[in-house]
């Protein structure tokens, strides 16, 4: 096994070798292909994180060459301070693009890339100020601390250097509150929602940050070429991007490096070989090339670093329940006094069309008490969840959460208030870790943006909600297994794994909807000690089950429904006896068993 660091520690030894060993092309080649590197490192983001595509970074970097160009000739502005406004520009125009397309669900985004790509090329290339078809050239030459970069290997140093940089930053900005919540936006919005984070701001901060990516690569690419013209900028090489992230493998930061690599190389290899054996080919290669993509998307349809990786096993991470092992876990908030009323139901009505989910509801749940909401299956007890934590909100009715009317809140501000969920059909991120998983629950506790993780300034409280979740984890049981993918676990952990998430957020009220589902017998009385104990400590608990027995030892008040239709509420063993309840529930299971 090798030390995991080995690895990083030989690529940038390489990096520091090769412009020594290195002379005009090669070296020319590699600083090309970091400039790739840099715009992908943005498409890893962006796709890999998010789950966003764009077609359109290419015209970033033209955004981000033509400010130096054009900025540096005709006005003669210092090029540092075209930088400034390369960027300034870039963010401008990705936040409105973003603004626009990124509140909408669907194809919109990859839709507005393209026309985006499309529009900045012909701006470009028909802008007579810009030089046209031409391009802008008598770039002068960037100067650092007084020192010219003129040379290849001056640019090597730059360009890599930016490429670690970029890594590095990006890498701790996941591994961080605002990273979790962004590792959410690929398949979990509607948790991560519940969870209180604002997907919308996490996907356009995605945006912007590969789209300044993609400026600093057009900018450093300005002066190295020392002129500007619009071919390099095209919605063709927009595209090249996108496929360099997805040879590599773009779930992962290497992966995107990889893939530039793994681009260029061969592409350059046949090049020169083709045209060797063949003459001069023109469009040969470019089928070779395309065949080839082909069959590695084939073979490796999550690209090639995932291969690559296992190539060199790698010793295991340390535990991180063992670094949280001093931290303090984070302050909890005060709780409503046993006995409180915490949530109100009024003629709770929810109408799907013309079907009506759930027909003037009306109950109240008290702190330090556990309800149950039972029912057939289709009884509308999910939609009522999805009512209450403003999932979906109800046609009609009042929900009152402590005492303030939530029936119009986004379930963002229903979290926040200290109101936490889990979802019937279990809503975890498979290959985050089970800790991730939890600490993601914790999300409104905890302040530091994204810009502070990624230098590292939120290590004290990061630690804290790590604390948070292993302890929420330690409570639920799961401890030793915090370190595995989420996904891995069986389905009845799973759902523990939600309520452990669900308690990391502190709530004064906890939904819990079908939380014994697919646990065994001995696990089903762990949960229901749990939950004992969590009533006991004052917390308010709604539970949907189906497990009567279950539901009958832990509840303290039971609600039946069914047919959308409150049928019945009372004490375990008054609801046993009720009449309605024995026909349309009860009677109903008994038969069929
Ligand atoms: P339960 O959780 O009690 O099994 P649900 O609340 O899931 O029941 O469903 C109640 C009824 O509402 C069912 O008839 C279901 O088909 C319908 N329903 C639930 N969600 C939707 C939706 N988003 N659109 C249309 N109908 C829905
Ligand atoms: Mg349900």
């Amino acid at each position: 096994m090798m030390p995991r660091r080995l690895p990083l520690f030989l690529f940038v030894a390489a990096l520091c070798i090769a412009p020594l060993v290195l002379r005009g092309y090669p070296l020319l080649m590699l600083n090309y292909v970091g400039l790739s590197v840099i715009v992908v490192l943005g498409l890893v983001l962006l796709t890999g994180v998010g789950g966003l595509t764009s077609f359109g970074q290419a015209a970033f970097v033209g955004m981000g060459a033509y400010a130096a160009a054009w900025l540096t000739t005709a006005m003669s502005w210092n090029p540092w301070l075209s930088l400034i406004a390369g960027l300034l520009l870039t963010t401008a125009a990705a936040l409105l693009l973003g603004w626009v397309t990124l509140r909408m669900s669907g194809h919109y985004l990859p839709l507005s890339t393209l026309a985006w790509g499309i529009a900045i090329y012909l701006l470009f290339g028909n802008s007579q100020t810009l030089g046209g078809q031409t391009g802008i050239t008598g770039i002068p030459p960037l100067s650092l601390f007084g020192w010219q970069l003129t040379e290849s290997w001056q640019f090597h140093i730059l360009i890599w250097g930016v490429v670690l940089s970029i890594v590095w930053t990006v890498h701790n900005m996941l591994d961080s509150r605002e990273g979790r919540a962004m590792r959410a936006l690929k398949g979990g919005v509607l948790m991560a929602e519940a969870m209180g984070v604002n997907t919308t701001r996490f996907k356009i901060i995605l945006f912007v940050l590969a789209a300044q990516y993609a400026c600093v690569a057009g900018w450093i690419y300005a002066y190295m070429q020392r002129f500007v013209n619009p071919t390099p900028f095209s919605l063709g090489q927009g595209i090249e991007y996108l496929f360099m992230g997805v040879v590599g493998g773009i779930g992962d930061l290497w992966g995107g490096v990889a893939g530039s690599f793994l681009y260029a190389l061969p592409r350059e290899w046949l090049h020169s070989h083709l045209s060797a054996l063949l003459g001069r080919s023109g469009s040969f290669e470019g089928i070779v090339f395309g065949v080839l993509m082909i069959v590695i998307l084939q073979r490796a349809p999550e690209g090639l670093w995932p291969h690559l990786r296992r190539l060199w096993p790698l010793r295991e991470p340390a535990p991180v329940t063992a670094s949280t092992a001093g931290a303090t876990p984070l302050d909890v908030r005060p709780k409503p006094a046993k006995g409180d009323t915490i949530l109100r139901l009024d003629a709770v009505t929810k109408r799907f069309g013309g079907l009506v989910a759930n027909n003037a509801i009306s109950f109240e749940v008290r702190a330090g008490e556990v309800l149950a909401l039972i029912g057939p299956n289709g009884a509308g007890k999910s939609t009522l969840f999805n009512c209450i934590s403003a999932v979906n909100p109800p046609s009609s009715g009042s929900i009152r959460f402590l005492g303030k009317p939530v029936e119009h809140c986004d379930s963002r501000r229903v979290a926040r208030m200290g109101m936490s969920r889990t979802f019937q059909h279990v809503r975890l991120l498979p290959r985050m870790s089970v800790l991730d998983n939890v600490a993601l629950g914790a999300h409104l506790r905890g302040r530091h943006s994204f810009v502070a993780s990624a230098w590292r300034l939120d290590r004290a409280q990061e630690l804290r909600i790590q604390a948070t979740a292993r302890d929420a984890l330690e409570r639920c049981g799961l401890c030793a297994k915090a370190h595995l993918p989420a996904g891995s676990l069986p389905l009845g952990s799973q759902r523990v794994v939600e309520i452990a998430r669900a308690l990391a957020a502190d709530p004064s009220l906890l939904l819990l909807d079908e939380p014994a589902a697919g646990l065994r017998y001995l696990e089903k009385r762990e949960l229901a000690k749990l939950l004992e104990r969590l009533r006991d400590e004052g917390l308010a608990i709604l539970l949907v089950e189906h497990d009567l027995d279950f539901v009958m030892e832990l509840a303290d008040r039971v609600v039946v429904m069914d047919f959308g239709e409150k049928l019945a509420e009372g004490m375990p063993q008054e609801i046993r006896r009720h009449p309605a309840v024995i026909e349309a529930y009860l009677g109903g299971v008994g038969d069929s068993t």
